[in-house]
């Protein structure tokens, strides 16, 4: 095992310093993305299960670092929360959606959801909720609109102050979400807790629903119990029709997954809204 551990020293050891040097270069070059306007914004329909009706779309970030390939959120958002960079990110994407928003609804979309991505990070900014209303007020975005997704990890990070400030929103007209509920550390005490409006299926649980019956117990479990506290359930990660059949014929409300769409650039989205086939 001596020797092992020696190979293992000397194997790992010049690899670790050329990931400690990728982040490093990876965070310099997250620095400059807001000036370089190299971030910009997908968005993911959200379908009603039962009338196939738009009701909403979920932004998510992109990254295009110049001459470079496309960068994961999955990888630079975790960054972005290490080095704080989620702040002045977190908020150029929600100015940017709620932007977005108004110019949709001002060529006629109908006033569908606009679900928002929120960092633990961005809650604990002792002047998160004074940021948030001024991005509301100085876009004109209808507050009703806009709902926060969160993680459930963020009931055992922030403790008791993000309660009053996710409070002092919704007081404001946000919706709350709980977002990839069932992995963490979902309770139906956090969902009461944080007020939340609706809640997320995580995907994980999803994935299996067809041939899995342990995950189809969870998922039905969770709609039943949504249902008798009066949330609003949204499943993600939905790519085939059986997942979907299930989940419509189990009263799930909305979904929103390949099956309906991908997540698509700003034009793409409002066609999408427009079309044919979706009111
Ligand atoms: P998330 O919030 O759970 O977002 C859903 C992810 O699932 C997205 O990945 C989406 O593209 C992907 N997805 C949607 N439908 C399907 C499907 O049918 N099948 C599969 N396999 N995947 C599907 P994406 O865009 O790569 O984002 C990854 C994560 O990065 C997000 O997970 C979220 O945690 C984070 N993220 C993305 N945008 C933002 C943002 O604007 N702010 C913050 N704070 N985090 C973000
Ligand atoms: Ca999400
Ligand atoms: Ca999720």
């Amino acid at each position: 095992a001596k020797s092992r551990g020696l190979s293992q020293y000397c194997f790992y050891q010049p690899e670790m310093a050329e990931k400690t040097a990728k982040k490093t270069r990876m965070e310099q070059m997250l620095r400059q993305a807001l000036e370089k306007n190299e971030l910009l914004l997908h968005y993911q329909p959200q379908i009603c299960a039962q009338t196939q009706a738009l009701v909403g779309a979920e932004v998510l970030v992109r990254w295009q670092p110049e001459g470079q390939p496309m960068v994961s959120p999955a990888q630079f958002i975790p960054l972005a929360e290490e080095t704080g960079l989620i702040i002045p990110v977190g908020e150029w994407i929600f100015r940017r959606a709620c932007e977005q928003y108004v110019e949709w609804r001002a060529q006629g979309m109908h006033d569908i959801l606009l679900s928002v991505n929120v960092s633990p990070h961005q809650i604990q900014e002792a002047d998160f909720v004074e940021r948030f209303v001024a991005i509301i007020e100085e876009t004109g975005i209808d507050a009703s609109r806009v709902v926060l997704e969160i993680t459930e990890s963020l009931a055992i990070q922030e403790g008791e102050d993000a309660i009053p400030k996710l409070k002092t929103l919704k007081q404001r007209g946000l919706q709350i979400s709980m977002d990839d509920f069932g992995t963490g550390y979902s309770s139906l005490g956090v969902l009461k807790l944080y007020q939340v409006d609706s809640l997320k299926i995580a995907r994980e649980f999803i994935r299996d629903l067809s041939d899995d019956h342990e995950q189809r117990t969870i998922v039905n479990a969770i709609l039943a119990m949504a249902a008798s506290m009066k949330l609003k359930v949204i499943a993600e990660g939905v790519e085939t029709k059986e997942q979907y059949d299930h989940l419509r014929l189990q009263g799930c409300d909305w979904i929103q997954g390949f099956y309906f769409s991908k997540p698509l650039p700003a034009e793409e989205f409002a066609r999408f809204a427009g079309g044919g086939r979706l009111t």
